[in-house]
């Protein structure tokens, strides 16, 4: 595969999305932050069925971490990214400094409801999701791209940009893309590499829980016993528990009590030792 180009200003993304486009390709998007696995890649190849010419970015992005949160020591690995990125069909990787996307006197957020504010996620991390959505709206104006895709991993992430996309009329069509896993079932994530051997020998547990719950769930146990009993499963492992929850699969509210596990989605939180791990899984 020939090597990505790299673009580091907006302008050179500009100039570059409009090339594309003069020649008649689909552009299309794959934000990360970067320490790239197997889960970001296949977000490149998810997308190229969408696009003609693919450009990753990647961006640490300050303003989704709270103070408190690892912003300063979240893996950082450009050479080998890039390398990665050369291994799949990526035709150029946007990477921004933080003074390129948040020059001085920078002063704007987005302002979010609906499946930004239902006790998940948004209830551990207030700040999270305006950071999210600030970025990836300018990141889609930046672009301009046809199609971007986001990983269900971050399940909530992925609603907040869909409602995101409707409410400001973007042009852009959201894929969104299944969890890549580990062999034993532990979702990929750029943070695994802060697990000790004994946390990452009992990180899969999260994976297996959930898959358990689904299938209490399918023979119809009532929802709040599910998730009491799975947290409770969590917390005798060692975990932190911040919450296992059974939602509408779209709006991530609380279901109705008789509600089908079709439209249902099982999520989870909980930390092991310093790091904090999510998941979630369909439950049909
Ligand atoms: P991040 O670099 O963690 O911000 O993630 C960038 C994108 O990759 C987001 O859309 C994530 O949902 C997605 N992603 C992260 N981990 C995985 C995974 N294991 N499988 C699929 N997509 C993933």
């Amino acid at each position: 595969m020939p090597q990505p180009v790299l673009l580091d200003t907006i302008s050179a993304l500009r100039i570059w999305r409009n090339a594309e486009r003069r020649d008649g390709k689909r552009v299309g998007l794959v934000p990360t932050m970067g320490a790239l696995h197997h889960g970001h890649l296949s977000l490149v190849n998810v997308i190229r069925e969408e696009a003609e010419s693919v450009v990753a970015s990647i961006f640490v992005n300050p303003t989704q971490f709270a103070p408190t949160e690892d912003f300063s020591k979240y893996p950082r690995a450009f050479e080998r990214d890039l390398e990665l990125l050369s291994e799949v069909d990526c035709d150029a990787v946007f990477a921004p400094q933080v003074s390129e996307m948040y020059p001085d006197g920078f002063s704007t957020a987005i302002s979010l409801a609906g499946p930004a504010t239902v006790g998940l996620e948004d209830k551990f991390r207030p700040t999270h999701f305006t950071g999210v959505a600030t970025v990836v709206a300018k990141l889609l104006l930046q672009s301009n791209a046809d199609v971007a895709v986001f990983g269900e991993k971050d399940y909530q992430q992925l609603a907040v940009i869909r409602q995101l996309v409707r409410d400001l009329d973007l042009r852009v069509t959201i894929l969104g893309a299944p969890t890549i896993r580990e062999e034993d079932g532990l979702a990929m994530s750029s943070r695994n590499v802060y697990l000790t051997g004994r946390e990452r020998s009992v990180a899969p547990l999260i994976h297996q829980t959930l898959q358990e719950a689904a299938e209490a769930v399918r023979a119809g146990m009532p929802f709040d016993a599910i998730e009491r009993e799975a947290s409770a499963a969590l917390t005798d492992a060692g975990f932190e528990v911040d919450y296992v929850a059974i939602r509408d699969a779209e709006t991530l509210r609380e279901p109705a009590k008789d509600a089908a596990p079709g439209t249902l989605r099982l999520l989870a939180a909980a930390k092991i030792g310093s790091t904090r791990l999510i998941d979630n899984i369909a439950t049909e």
